[in-house]
């Protein structure tokens, strides 16, 4: 296992001197150099995979998990540089649920993934013997957004490699330095040649969706982005995993405690500073208790720092890049100039250095607002004011990506029948946007395609093939 003793030795280990200048959405500061690798580099990596991927195949269960178990311990090893990596170039701050929580993330779900039952299974009785064995893929192509740039690798390849792929992984052009600081440490334990990344655009991402010698796409980032790679897909007839993008609606009921759920309800919104698939990205609150919500919004995000990320204090950072910053200023201002009522923020300071959008709260917004209906995927929240829940249900369905929603209640009964309503992969119930290992997570409608975690996400990774007899 490698050991970085620093920050620095890490970057050392990763950055290209002839590569693209990467920098600090924060402070504009050059955080290191990333290679840009070409669509040959692709060729030659998915070669290298194809051929390491036969002996990996070859390794029993055991031996994988173990290995799985052996890259948590190496990034455990080496957090804090990784950490420290993650939040200078991704700009999430250290604490809250940003860097550390996203590095803790990444050992936690290898160790889990290591330790799910194996899909497996033999049916037996008097007329039938079959036995279902899931069999590796081959060569797994995983590409990636720049929200939660080592998480969603590490989604993305804990379970390709427990079922005996090899992978290639293609990280965002804005965050590729994250990736390859996480798999240096991952590949540390790893046989070599089963674990690739190549660095580059989305022409790079594009060739790894139309390559031949790839047997799946494990892909996460917009749904333009998706519906491009289903369209590649038709060549080979790869398949797919697709996790795109979200405008979850969570809906508070008005036997819900406004102060008890402020602190979670804010967080769902604000997780990553709002740059999250499954965060609430438009919230419905009942007249009777706008106010109140509104009020106790306001209070949780006063007390919650924005800054540069490797300020200890900070719990919300900057846009990671100035497309998304545009973007939540744009949909922001329409807000205003709507007429909607701002109650915090929506005045950037366009002269300070880094992508920063201060935490926006609009309120008396009508609810076909561009702030409300398109993705914002920032910190912008717009809360819509509402009299009959059947509206608001109708409302939170009415769009065409179904990720994940919510329910705020103190009556379980009531939330669970509203839930039952609710067309979205995932329906929290007095949280928003909390995904666990062992939970299968996907979306519906254009949020996307099949489900990873759990043994469902080890399925998606291989083939059935069933002895008969
Ligand atoms: P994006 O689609 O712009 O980019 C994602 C990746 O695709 C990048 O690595 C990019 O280089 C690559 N790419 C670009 N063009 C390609 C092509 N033609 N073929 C193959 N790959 C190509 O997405 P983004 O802006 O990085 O991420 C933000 C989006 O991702 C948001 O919409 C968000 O909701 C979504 N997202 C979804 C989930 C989820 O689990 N559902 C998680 C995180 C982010």
């Amino acid at each position: 296992m490698t050991q970085f003793a620093t920050y620095a030795d890490l970057l050392n280990a990763i950055t290209d001197e002839n590569g693209r200048d990467i920098l600090n959405p924060a402070t504009g500061e050059v955080v290191g150099r990333a290679p840009e690798n070409t669509v040959e580099d692709l060729n030659a990596a998915v070669e290298t995979a194809r051929a390491a991927q036969k002996d990996f195949a070859k390794l029993s269960d055991e031996e994988r998990c173990a290995l799985l178990t052996k890259a948590a311990a190496a990034i455990d090893a080496n957090a804090e540089a990784l950490v420290e990596l993650l939040s200078r170039e991704q700009g999430k701050p250290l604490n809250g649920p940003n860097a550390r929580f996203e590095v803790g993330a990444c050992s936690g779900w290898l160790n889990a993934t290591a330790s799910f039952e194996h899909p497996n299974y033999t049916a037996v009785d008097d007329d039938i013997t079959a036995t279902v064995n899931y069999r590796p893929l081959g060569v797994v192509g995983a590409i990636g957004p720049w929200n939660w740039p080592m998480m969603i690798t590490i989604w993305q390849i804990a379970p390709a490699l427990r079922m005996g792929n090899a992978v290639v992984v293609k990280p965002s052009e804005y965050t590729p330095l994250s990736v390859l600081g996480l798999l240096k440490v991952v590949n540390s334990v790893l046989p070599e040649g089963v674990l690739q990344v190549v660095s580059g655009a989305g022409e790079v991402g594009a060739a790894l969706t139309t390559h031949e010698g790839v047997d799946k796409i494990m892909f996460t980032g917009s749904t333009a982005t998706g519906k491009k790679i289903v369209e590649a897909s038709a060549a080979n007839l790869t398949r797919l995993t697709l996790e795109l993008g979200g405008n979850d609606a969570g809906i508070v009921l008005d036997d819900a405690d406004p102060k008890e759920i402020a602190g979670d309800l804010f967080w769902g919104a604000f997780i990553n500073t709002g740059q999250t698939c499954a965060a609430m990205k438009r919230v419905y609150v009942p007249e009777s208790l706008y106010d109140a919500v509104c009020e106790a919004l306001i209070e949780v995000a006063k007390a919650s720092p924005m800054g540069v990320g490797l300020e200890e204090e900070n719990v919300l950072g900057p846009l990671q890049n100035k497309q998304q910053f545009d973007i939540v200023d744009k949909l922001v201002t329409a807000a205003k100039d709507s007429g909607a009522r701002v109650l915090l923020g929506g005045d950037p300071d366009y002269d300070a250095p880094g992508y920063f959008y201060p935490t926006t709260l609009v309120a008396d917004i009508d609810p076909d607002n561009a702030l409300v209906v398109e993705e914002q995927f920032g910190p912008a929240l717009p809360i819509i004011k509402y009299t009959g829940l059947d509206w608001a249900i109708e409302q939170a369905n009415k769009l065409d990506v179904g990720l994940g929603s919510s329910v705020w209640s103190s009556n379980r009964e009531r939330a669970l029948e509203v839930a039952a309503q609710l067309e979205a992969g995932t329906t929290w119930i007095n949280s928003h946007g909390a995904v666990d290992p062992r939970v299968p997570f996907g979306g519906i409608k254009s949020s996307g395609y099949g489900v990873e975690f759990g043994t469902e996400g080890l399925k998606g990774l291989a083939y059935p093939q069933i002895i008969n007899g």
